[in-house]
């Protein structure tokens, strides 16, 4: 099996700080995580390869203090580390990031699985995963709770908002998965230590076979106009009670409220 790993370095911080003239998350001097869904990610990947054999590669697209989440992931047990990285990238969005991950992993060669987080704590939009995978021309199952694989087909149990669905797929394909899919292990110190030793391959813009008009902030059809905190309202009123009655009592005060 040969599994990547789409992985995110994000800031282990609710309190983020925006730049009010970039419009860009402030990262100097913040402690970042790798995405807590791209844990989940990794250790799937690792995982399938102890059931499956194989490897298991872990790729981010990010800025040269992303090296510490790759160290990390190799130390979590991933085989081989890809980082790409340079200001040619930044400032990138969904789309422009779905492609640049696509162009990396064409240049990876042959694969049978790419497993991403089911979203960021940071752009939080879930868009990447779909994005890599249409990019690449393969199926995809998001939110995935479960996995199996026999030969070239993978059974994918999903967790949608009120059931579970379960789908057949044919391998190459992309999954996305959610928190409850395992349990991410912790890494001994012994292999923290290995980590740190570890080549990392780093693919600059002129590596990577990427047109510079579809990467960063040039490539993106969006962009963030604003960020900004939304203003906090007075707290609203809690109507309890049986549906009817809270239904009664509602109209009242909207009439109520037409009234003033
Ligand atoms: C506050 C904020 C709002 C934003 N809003 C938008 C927006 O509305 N539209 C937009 O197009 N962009 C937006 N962006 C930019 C967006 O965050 C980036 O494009 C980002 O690279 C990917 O989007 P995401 O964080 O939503 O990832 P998601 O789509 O939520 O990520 C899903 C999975 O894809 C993988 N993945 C995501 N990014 C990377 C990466 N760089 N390297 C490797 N794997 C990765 C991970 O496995 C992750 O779990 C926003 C950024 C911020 C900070």
């Amino acid at each position: 099996m040969n599994i990547i790993v789409l992985m995110k370095q994000v800031p282990d911080t609710a309190e983020v700080r925006i730049d009010p003239v970039s419009n860009t998350l402030v990262r100097e001097g913040v402690p970042s995580i790798i995405n807590p869904f791209d844990e989940n990610a990794i250790e799937e990947g690792i995982r399938l390869v102890e059931k499956h054999g194989g490897r298991c590669t872990v790729l981010t697209m990010g800025p040269p203090q992303a090296e510490e989440a790759l160290r990390r992931a190799l130390a979590m047990g991933a085989d081989e580390a890809v980082h790409v990285c340079g200001r040619e990238f930044a400032g990138a969005d969904t789309w422009a990031t779905s492609y640049t991950l696509a162009q990396a992993i064409r240049q990876l060669g042959e694969f049978d699985l790419i497993i991403c987080g089911k979203q960021t704590f940071e752009g939080d939009t879930a868009q990447v995963g779909p994005g890599v995978a249409e990019q690449l021309g393969i199926a995809q199952a998001t939110y995935a709770i479960e996995v199996q694989i026999e030969g070239r087909k993978m059974r994918v149990k999903r967790v949608l908002e009120d059931r579970y669905e379960t789908l057949e797929v044919r391998l190459p394909a992309l999954i996305s998965v959610v928190k409850q899919i395992n349990e991410p292990r912790h890494p001994r110190l012994k292999n923290v230590m290995a980590a740190k030793k570890k080549p990392i391959t780093v693919w600059g813009v002129d590596d990577l076979d990427a047109r510079p008009n579809l990467i960063g902030l040039a490539g993106s059809p969006t962009s963030v106009v604003r960020i900004f905190a939304p203003e906090r309202h007075h707290k609203g009123e809690i109507i309890e009670g049986e549906t009817p009655v809270v239904v009664d009592k509602l109209i009242e005060k909207l009439r109520q409220l037409e009234a003033v």
